[in-house]
């Protein structure tokens, strides 16, 4: 069958409609969709995004049909409004322009006022009654079509055009008078000649095709392709190109261009929100020259316009049952629309509109819940810097620099250039922590810290994946600031430098730092549930989002445990709704200050019996900290992972430090540096690690289990459920899980004889390690549940070091080696194979086995949708990222069942 390349509408009539944007681009569709349902559009024709794939496969050439296609179309649009392209009397002027299948705004050309040249400018002047509406027109049309298809720079026309405007001493373009711009269009054709030693092209059908093929061609202009992949839309999609009759905005005071949204796209609220310009053209609206006036005072100058407006903007409400964003004009009071799609919003505009939706009976409860990206909630909970402050400080120059917005939210503090400078200074007031880059021994001073910046490192660096944890506002990777620890100082070029003790801003949203104070406040969602301080019924936004995550839950079945590792985190998590924890590392709970001691003193013991007099120490430590959780979830899973991370972490680095802790445990500096050497690995993560150590010092976890299960029984004998689940981490080998394993249960069994208790509990693995995923019917004889580990499956699978391929991925991306960082969101194609395969060879020897992901891909919703497809029980992440995973659970659900059928 002969494929259709070109699709009219006009007259109440299209050969499109709204599904049929994969062809015809979303304006496109837009278009047909509100021909067919009686809205006024000027007629025209869609040219498929077909054309777009075939420009680009055959040497920017075009199907052989296309031009006389192009011709029968453009002669239906003439018949319709009685006007000839290309005739000297009665001219049609079109507009061309770029439309492709997902909104790419203002990335990709528009030529507006097409068809005119020396002649058919007098006809437009004799047509309109209007000589210097035409000559507006053209000189418009030159300079638009000089900048998009003949590639000479626009300023070389603005610069003229501003000449004119002096001369004729004239506030705006609007005034300059006929004559001035009759010489204008004189100036802008020579300045054609002269750069590119032709005329500017007379023949309207030279014109039309220089159109199209620039806006093909725009498809793959630098602004559209960095769009395209901070947008995650596929480069082979393509634009259509869609030539419509134009209207005119600017032919006088009854005339008026403008945009609107059905309702306000950052706060949702169900008004009428635009702007528009009276007599312009839909460029100037664009181009911020003239500032618009509010959609209201259009009410008072042309009431009969905006009633059609309105009866207009209900009705594609209506139609689309979804926000829209509109274009239209207004020629001699009649109203076109040029344009409708899906408005683009914010996270608190998105959830307001679907709730208010449901609530009209426009939209179900399904339907709310596909509404809304899943990212977009982390919006609602995140605290937020005053808009008019903000802005005032950047427009006072107080913009920093810029880095990757690692944990969204705003925070203002003092600048502490290490943790225990944080921690000391948070007595007094919030903390910015600025570090080149953070490690473990950073979590108490981020904890502590109000917000996080860092030099170094991406969205994966220790400090975003536990800022992120934490919910606190980070940015990391700022790579223009430069942090120097001797002089206790942080600059950025052009500004004086900042000293410990002076007040940042970053807004970990957007990656800004900015310097000095600025008022934030928590979300309100924060305030209802995690701090009381607020009143649900105060709060709206708290509302729609409870609503929301509800209709969430009926529709999901992955389970949604947390990543937390204090009963406050529990706390904090059980509030967003996790269902259990997913993984508790105990390692965090080893690096406060009076723990971190004992830990060193296991570390550094010379024999057997010294380390466990330092474990017994710490024991009751381990115990509190467990109760404390097991008491926060009660009757809920909690799995915790033993001791994972290389002992090295935990000892003293610089020789400063390295002093102070020989005094502080009694040891010569020159022993204690020769014992951290000796300690030290040139591939930690792929070193003395994970259960190798419970191979190595088996009292290590037999001291973390005694713990754990003391607690389970100290809480259950108080009447709480407990459900511990004991994980053990980086498996390899059948024979290093049976192992520890005996253990596991062998010391339970001591504690809960010992008590009189029994706890009911599990004991599970990890899979972190390819091997693991290989041998998983192996192991899931001994394993009652397996929780994929991705982060270090991810780092193992590739062979990237999970702390350093921040050097590199962003290059990969860019040279599309990877669709995305593997470490944010999981690799389909290898990661995620080894995850599907492990779980079905898991579940092959064991049917029961509980199978789930505790890396941070737990919390993003790509990669919780192919969690979902292979069957997962559970997703597990950081606290914050618990709204979100519900939400992109429902999703992944809905999908797979469309998928299923
Ligand atoms: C993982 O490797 O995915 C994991 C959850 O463990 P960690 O990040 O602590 O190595
Ligand atoms: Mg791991």
């Amino acid at each position: 069958m002969k494929s259709q390349y070109v699709y009219y509408f006009g007259d109440g009539h299209a050969e499109g409609n709204a599904k049929m944007k994969e062809v015809l681009g979303g304006k496109g569709a837009g278009l047909a969709e509100m021909t067919n349902i009686g809205v006024p559009v000027p007629p025209g024709f869609t040219i498929s995004t077909g054309v777009c794939t075939y420009f680009y496969d055959h040497g920017k050439t075009y199907p052989p049909e296309l031009k006389q296609d192009v011709a029968d179309n453009m002669a239906k649009v003439e018949s319709s409004v009685g006007r000839k392209f290309g005739d000297r009397d009665k001219p049609l002027l079109v507009s061309v322009r770029s439309g492709a299948r997902a909104s790419m705004p203002g990335m990709m050309d528009t030529i507006l006022n097409l068809g005119l040249n020396d002649e058919t400018v007098q006809g437009l002047a004799a047509s309109s009654g209007d000589e210097r509406f035409a000559l507006d027109s053209y000189r418009r049309f030159i300079q638009m079509y000089s900048d998009v298809v003949l590639e000479i720079d626009r300023e070389h026309f603005e610069h003229e055009l501003v000449a004119v405007r002096e001369q004729a001493g004239a506030q705006s373009d609007a005034q300059i008078p006929a004559g001035a711009l009759r010489e204008l269009v004189a100036t802008y054709k020579k300045l054609v000649r002269e750069r590119l030693s032709r005329d500017f092209p007379q023949d309207v059908q030279e014109q039309l095709w220089g159109a199209i093929g620039a806006v093909f061609t725009s498809w793959n202009n630098q602004r559209a392709i960095t769009y395209r992949k901070l947008n995650g839309i596929p480069d082979e999609w393509g634009t259509a190109v869609n030539v419509q009759s134009m209207v005119f905005g600017n032919m006088g005071d009854d005339c008026a261009t403008g945009v609107a949204f059905t309702r306000n796209p950052s706060t949702g609220e169900r008004k009428f929100f635009g702007e528009y310009l009276p007599n312009a053209q839909g460029e100037d609206v664009v181009a911020g020259i003239r500032t618009p006036m509010p959609i209201t005072e259009l009410e008072k100058s042309m009431p009969e316009a905006y009633n059609q407006l309105v009866d207009v903007y209900r009705k594609l409400e209506a139609h689309y049952r979804d926000m829209q964003d509109i274009e239209f004009t207004i020629q001699s009071r009649k109203l076109y629309l040029l344009q409708t799609r899906t408005g683009k919003r914010t996270g608190f505009a998105a959830v307001q509109i679907a709730c208010d939706m449901v609530d009209e009976e426009l939209i179900t409860h399904t339907e709310a819940v596909e509404r809304v990206e899943a990212n977009q909630i982390v919006q609602l909970l995140a605290p937020v810097f005053d808009a008019d402050e903000k802005a005032k400080a950047l427009r006072g120059g107080r913009l920093l620099g810029r880095g990757l917005p690692a944990g969204p939210g705003a925070a203002t503090g003092q600048i502490a250039f290490n943790a225990e400078n944080a921690i000391r200074m948070a007595k007094d007031g919030p903390v910015i922590l600025v570090r080149i880059e953070t490690s473990p021994e950073d979590i108490a001073g981020m904890h502590s810290a109000a917000g996080i910046l860092t030099t170094r490192g991406g969205l994966t660096s220790h400090a975003a994946v536990v800022a992120r944890g934490m919910g606190r506002p980070c940015v990391v990777g700022a790579g223009s600031i430069k942090v120097d620890y001797q002089k206790g100082e942080l600059r950025s070029e052009g500004h004086e430098p900042l000293e410990e003790g002076d007040w940042l801003s970053i807004d970990g949203t957007s990656g800004e730092i900015i310097g000095g104070k600025l008022a934030t406040k928590p979300s309100e969602i924060v305030q209802v549930l995690i701090d009381g301080t607020m009143k649900a019924e105060d709060s709206e936004v708290y509302r729609n989002f409870d609503r929301m995550l509800q209709w969430a839950d009926e529709i999901r079945t992955l389970g949604i445990r947390t990543n937390a590792d204090t009963p406050n985190d529990a706390r904090v998590a059980r509030l967003f709704g996790a269902q259990g924890i997913g993984l508790c590392r105990t390692e965090h709970m080893f690096f406060a200050d009076e723990r971190i001691l004992k830990v060193r003193e296991m570390i550094l013991a010379r024999n057997e019996a010294g380390r466990r007099k330092a474990l017994d120490e710490l024991l009751p430590f381990q115990k509190g900290d467990f109760e404390g959780i097991f008491r926060e979830l009660s009757g809920m899973p909690v799995t915790i992972r033993l001791l994972d991370p290389p002992l090295h972490e935990f000892l003293p680095h610089t020789e400063a430090q390295i002093s102070s802790v020989a005094r502080e445990m009694n040891w010569g500096f020159v022993e204690l540096r020769n014992k951290v050497s000796q300690l030290h690995e040139t591939n930690p993560m792929l070193g003395h690690r994970g259960c190798r150590l419970g191979i190595t010092y088996p009292e290590i976890y037999e001291m973390q289990v005694r713990a754990i299960f003391q607690a389970a029984v100290e809480v259950k004998k108080d009447g709480v459920d407990v459900r511990p689940e004991v994980m053990i981490p980086l498996i390899g080998t059948v024979k290093e899980l049976q192992l520890t394993t005996e253990m596991v249960h062998r010391v339970a069994g001591e504690v809960t004889k010992d008590a009189g208790v029994d706890v009911e509990y599990l004991v599970g693995t990890m899979i972190e390690i390819p091997r693991a995923a290989l041998i998983a019917d192996k192991l899931a004889a001994t394993a009652q549940f397996f929780s994929f580990g991705t982060n270090d499956l991810t780092q193992m699978t590739f062979g990237y070091s999970r702390d350093d391929a921040g050097s590199f991925l962003p290059d990969y991306v860019d040279k599309k080696i990877l669709p995305k960082d593997p470490f944010e969101s999981i690799d389909q194609e290898g990661v995620g194979q080894l995850v599907r395969i492990g779980t079905e060879r898991g579940r092959a020897t064991n049917a029961k086995l509980k199978v789930g992901v505790c890396g941070e891909h737990g919390g993003d919703p790509d990669s919780i949708r192919f969690f979902r497809t292979c069957a997962l029980d559970y997703v597990s992440c950081s606290p914050y990222r618990v709204p979100v995973a519900r939400l992109a659970a429902a999703q992944a659900e809905l999908q797979q069942k469309a998928y299923e059928g």
